[in-house]
C-alpha cells in the first residue's frame, strides 16, 4: 500500500465522462511498482469547464494529466507549448507541467505504432489501410505517415463521411513526403482497395461493447497475409479480429495501442522506463472482470 503523504504527486484525467476510464488504474499500478509517490485521479470536466478547470490544475501545480472526449481539440488553445506531432495532428491527449508551463503532447498514435512494433509487425515499405478518421484515425494516420516517410509505404484512409478521409489525405501529404488516399467508406471501395494492403486498421467505434455483433469490415475482404489490428478494446476480440484470426490473418487487439499510449505518457512525465507488465496486466484484470464483456 502507498503512503500519501505532503510530496505526493497529482496526476490526473480530464474528460467527460471519465467513470470508465482505465487510465487510472494503468498508472496507478505503473507508481505502484516502481514506488513512486504520485497518485492518479479522474475528474469529470464538462465542456464548458474546461478552462477554469485548467486554471485548477495550473494553480495545483499538478504533474501531468491526460486530455480525452470532449477535450482532445479545444485544450490546445490553453496550453503554453505543443509539440510538433501533436500539433499536427491537431489534437493532445497528454499534458506534461514544465516548472509551471503547460507542454501538450499526443500519445495515441505512437501507442498504436508501438503495438503493432511489439507484435512483431514491420511497417518499412507496407500499404495501410486505415477505416475511419475520426480522433484515433487522425492520431494514427499521422504517426504513419511520419514513420512511412523514412521507409517508404503507403496508406489508405476511408470514412463515412468521406470529407473527413478526404481533409486527412490533404493534409497528411502537404505534411508528410507520402502517399495517401483518401476514400469514401464503403463496401465496393474496401472491395477493389484491400486487394493490395498489407495492414488493416480499424479505428471507428464500429464493433464497440455494446454493439459486439458488428464489423466495419466483411470477413471475405481479409486475407491469411494481412496484420487486422482494431483499435477498440471493449471487448478485447472484436467480431472483427475474430473473424480476421478465423481467416488465417496476424492479430493486434486495442488494449495495446491503450496501455502503449499510457506508457507513452508515463514515460514523457516520469522520464523512467514504464513497467509494462504490471500495466497490461492492471489493464487486463479489469476489462476480464467486466461483466458486460
Ligand atoms: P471519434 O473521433 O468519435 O471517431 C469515430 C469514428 O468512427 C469516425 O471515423 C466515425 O465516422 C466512425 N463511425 C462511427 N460510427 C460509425 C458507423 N456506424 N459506421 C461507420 N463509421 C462509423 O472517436 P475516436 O476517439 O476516434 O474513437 C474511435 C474508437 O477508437 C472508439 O471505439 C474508441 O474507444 C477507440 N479508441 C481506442 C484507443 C486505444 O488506446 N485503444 C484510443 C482512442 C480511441 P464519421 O466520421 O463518419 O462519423
Amino acid at each position: 500500500m502507498r503512503l500519501i503523504n505532503g510530496k505526493t504527486r497529482l496526476y490526473c484525467l480530464i474528460g467527460d465522462p471519465v467513470q470508465h476510464s482505465l487510465s487510472p488504474i494503468i498508472h496507478n499500478a505503473a507508481f505502484e511498482k516502481l514506488n513512486i509517490n504520485a497518485v492518479y485521479l479522474a475528474f469529470n470536466v464538462s465542456k464548458g469547464n474546461l478552462k477554469k478547470a485548467v486554471d485548477g490544475l495550473r494553480s495545483l501545480n499538478v504533474a501531468g494529466f491526460n486530455v480525452t472526449m470532449p477535450h482532445k481539440v479545444s485544450i490546445l488553445s490553453l496550453l503554453d507549448r505543443i509539440d510538433s506531432l501533436a500539433e499536427k495532428i491537431g489534437a493532445v491527449n497528454t499534458v506534461k507541467n514544465v516548472d509551471g508551463k503547460l507542454v501538450g503532447y499526443n500519445t495515441d498514435g505512437i501507442g498504436a505504432l508501438e503495438a503493432l512494433k511489439r507484435n512483431g509487425v514491420k511497417l518499412e515499405g507496407k500499404k495501410v489501410a486505415i477505416v475511419g478518421a475520426g480522433g484515433a484515425g487522425k492520431a494514427i494516420a499521422f504517426a504513419l505517415a511520419q514513420q512511412l516517410e523514412k521507409f517508404g509505404g503507403e496508406i489508405t484512409i476511408f470514412n463515412r463521411t468521406v470529407e473527413k478521409a478526404v481533409w486527412l489525405e490533404k493534409s497528411l501529404t502537404e505534411t508528410f513526403d507520402v502517399k495517401v488516399k483518401g476514400l469514401k467508406l464503403s463496401d465496393l471501395n474496401l472491395k477493389n482497395e484491400l486487394k493490395n494492403v498489407d495492414i488493416l486498421i480499424n479505428a471507428t467505434s464500429v464493433g464497440m461493447y455494446p454493439s459486439t455483433g458488428k464489423t466495419p469490415v466483411s470477413k471475405n475482404l481479409i486475407k491469411p497475409n494481412m496484420v487486422v489490428f482494431d483499435v477498440i478494446y471493449e471487448p478485447l476480440k472484436t467480431r472483427l479480429l475474430t473473424e480476421a484470426e478465423k481467416r488465417g490473418a496476424k492479430i493486434v487487439r486495442g488494449v495495446d495501442m491503450l496501455v502503449y499510449q499510457a506508457a507513452k505518457a508515463f514515460e514523457i512525465w516520469i522520464k523512467k522506463k514504464p513497467p509494462i507488465k504490471e500495466m497490461f496486466k492492471a489493464a487486463l484484470r479489469t476489462l476480464k472482470s467486466s461483466k458486460e464483456l
